[in-house]
């Protein structure tokens, strides 16, 4: 399940950047242009076409075809569940012809270059094909409750966030279960008028085959790294193939897309940004995270170590009481029933830095977005 960020600080058009700049010293002579702000030229994008304006006629039938190849068989996610999702669900529970969806809206909750000035289109699907005990949108993934929308429902729906929302992109939340679905509304809404990019905002429990499909689709991947030891993933996530499948996954995004890119105006176009939720007590577990993203996947990757953990879903209820009854049940995942602390999510950062990595979504100090 992914999670959301809550801006720390507003984004205020003084955030822009200050392009010139009188030097610390002026002199009638001595006006010097300083980048305040600048994001480097490396990941500087004039213009950007989103990858599914690119598509061939020929690739979009591809693709359809495979979609619906893979709803009659699902294997699309690690628990390869090998139903013909047309007659009966799998694991996720959600069949072929829709998706199920809870909320649909512009979102200022993620990171400043994804929700930009007017807000991410985002879309936020219901069900999950984890089963994550700490689950942050547990409301949404744990149960079904929303709608069901075919693709063209979903289309209709992009259409209008990117007209009259105005957002900047169609932020898909949780999508891991519904990709035949997803990519089908999005070749639907590319032919509809959709020219803003797709954000794929995933938990890293997809299948490799699943990232091909979507292949050419997705703009920018935004993967959660969760836990780093198979016990834990085990224990708290309820799926031990977890670990292997988030290294596999996120090197196939990276893969793709590479690594982040801006437009001028400071919102993300093209790339992957990692999230990892620092969890209680397991911040050496995402001290080895940042090791191996800097040494397998890239120094240059874009990464949010994130501090807002709090104790949800499962963690912190009682057990029944026992058979006699005598006795308050046992507090359930009390080894994370707390928040995280400050000198946590340091060590983190910090093992960060020390692995080589230097671009973090983080407030920037001097005000304005953090490139
Ligand atoms: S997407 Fe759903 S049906 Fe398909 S393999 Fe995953 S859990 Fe099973």
């Amino acid at each position: 399940m992914k999670l959301t960020t809550t801006l720390t600080r507003p984004l205020l058009r003084s955030h822009l950047p200050k392009l010139l700049t009188p030097s610390p010293s002026p002199s009638p002579f001595s006006y010097t242009p300083i980048r305040h702000l600048g994001i480097p030229p490396a990941y500087l994008l004039d213009t950007y076409i989103p990858r599914h304006q690119l598509l061939t006629p020929i690739e979009v039938s591809k693709k359809r075809s495979l979609a619906h190849a893979h709803l009659q068989n699902c294997n699309l996610c690690p628990r390869r569940c090998n139903v013909n999702r047309y007659h009966k669900t799998g694991t996720c529970m959600i069949g072929a012809e829709t998706a199920k969806v809870n909320v649909i809206a512009p979102h200022r909750g993620e990171e400043p270059c994804i929700q930009g000035y007017c807000g991410s289109g985002a879309v936020f699907f219901s069900g999950c094909n984890m089963r994550c005990v700490f689950c942050q949108n547990h409301e949404i993934s744990h149960t079904l409750s929303g709608h069901d929308l075919t693709p063209t429902d979903l289309a209709t729906w992009y259409l209008r966030l990117q007209n009259v929302g105005k957002v900047h992109n169609i932020n898909l939340v949780t999508p891991e279960h519904v990709v035949p679905q997803v990519v089908l509304s999005i070749l639907e809404a590319r032919e509809m008028g959709l020219s803003i990019p797709v954000v794929y905002n995933t938990s890293s429990f997809d299948s490799l085959d699943s990232l091909k499909l979507l292949d050419g689709v997705v703009d920018i991947y935004l993967p959660d790294f969760k836990v780093w030891r198979v016990e834990t993933a085990r224990r708290l996530l309820k799926a031990e193939e977890y670990v292997e499948t988030a290294k596999e996954s996120i090197k196939a995004m990276y893969g793709q897309v590479g690594d982040l890119c801006f437009t001028s105006d400071g919102i993300a176009k093209k790339g992957v940004l990692v999230r990892h939720l620092v969890m209680p007590g397991l911040e050496e577990e995402g001290r080895e995270i940042m090791r191996w993203l800097a040494r397998e996947v890239s120094m240059d990757l874009y990464v949010h170590v994130m501090e807002q953990y709090r104790p949800d879903a499962y963690v912190g209820r009682r057990k029944r009481r026992n058979v006699e009854g005598g006795g308050d049940g046992e507090v359930r995942y009390k080894e994370i029933n707390r928040a995280v602390r400050e000198e946590e999510w340091g060590s983190v950062r910090e093992a960060a830095v020390q692995a080589g990595l230097w671009r973090f979504c983080e407030v920037n100090e001097k005000g304005g977005f953090h490139l």
